[in-house]
């Protein structure tokens, strides 16, 4: 497996591949888990050549954010990454990513941006939509692997690519949960002792939620809204940020229980902010994650 940390580098490596080499992409911040782990087996599964990028973008954290406690370990992540059968592994520094000078941002607006997630936690996605534009331009990749897990940035990173024709396919894979349903997340680092029993809240609530919701189709959603909000806050360990049902594509507030729709959830337990959701797909069917069955 190879490590590379310049740009030049990585631009120079993927143009000595034969442009019919099938190259997938699952672009993460390190600290890796069965999560990240899963988009990288879906990529091996489906591509010649596989490259895993490990960067903590400072552009997508706003300025009370946790980027100096974010837990990073490079060498296990490296460890696992081979185990996979990675090919390489892009690790670029913050001053390669984002050199003095470095002035234009790619700034996604409207609900999908601004709302939910975006509300929360201003100029977020303009970081992430940044960073991954950048990413895709230095690995061009045919395939890119992203979590259900964070269901708003799959959503505005899929406008992006449509936006700015990138010619990527973009692969998203079911979120994986610890054996109590809880999502699995770097974040999970700061769960110790009653906060991590506690944030199982999170996935209980989404269960009440989808509960309400098939209880009754095609009623108002705020019925099923405040079955996810009366169980974070039957748990006196969690505070809510939100708990909303929104349209999967334009992030608009839904009135109604119809699909596609999203069932988000953001909470801080303890330390952590941690975010969640269930997905009701178009055709009726839910995606509501998959518990993990191996783990280091
Ligand atoms: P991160 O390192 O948190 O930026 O995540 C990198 C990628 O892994 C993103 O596409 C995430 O959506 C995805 N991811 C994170 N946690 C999970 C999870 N529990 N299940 C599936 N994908 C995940």
């Amino acid at each position: 497996m190879r490590v590379i940390t310049t740009i030049r580098e990585m631009i120079d490596a993927r143009t000595e591949w034969r442009s019919s080499q099938q190259v997938g992409f699952v672009p993460t911040m390190g600290y890796l888990h069965e999560g990240h782990l899963t988009l990288v087996r879906g990529a091996c599964r489906e591509n010649d050549t596989v490259i895993a990028s490990i960067f903590v973008n400072p552009a997508q954290f706003g300025p009370r954010e946790d980027l100096n406690t974010y837990p990073r370990d490079l060498p296990r992540d490296l460890r696992l990454l081979e185990e996979e059968g990675v090919d390489v592994v892009f690790a670029p520094t913050t001053e390669e990513m984002y050199p003095t000078g470095f002035v234009t941002y790619i700034d996604p607006t409207g609900a999908l941006a601004e709302q939910a997630e975006g509300a929360s936690r201003p100029g977020h996605f303009r970081g992430v939509a940044t960073v991954v534009l950048k990413l895709f331009e230095i690995v061009r990749p045919q395939r890119a692997y992203f979590g259900q897990k964070d269901g708003q940035q799959v959503a505005v990173i899929a406008r992006m690519a449509q936006d700015f024709n990138l010619p990527v396919q973009l692969r998203i894979l079911p979120t994986v949960r610890e054996a109590d349903g809880l999502a699995m997340s770097s974040r999970n680092a700061y769960l110790l002792g009653e906060d991590r029993a506690a944030a199982r809240v999170l996935y209980k609530a989404l269960q009440a939620g989808r509960a309400a919701f098939e209880a009754n189709p095609g009623g108002r959603a705020s019925l099923a809204t405040k079955a996810l909000i009366d169980m974070v806050q039957a748990e006196p360990r969690a505070r809510l940020d939100y708990a909303e049902i929104r349209d999967t594509r334009d992030f608009l507030l839904r009135e109604t229980l119809v699909a596609p729709a999203l069932l988000l959830i953001a909470a801080h337990v303890g330390p952590a902010r941690l975010i969640d959701n269930f997905l009701l797909r178009e055709d009726g069917t839910w995606d509501t994650g998959i518990i993990a069955t191996s783990q280091d």
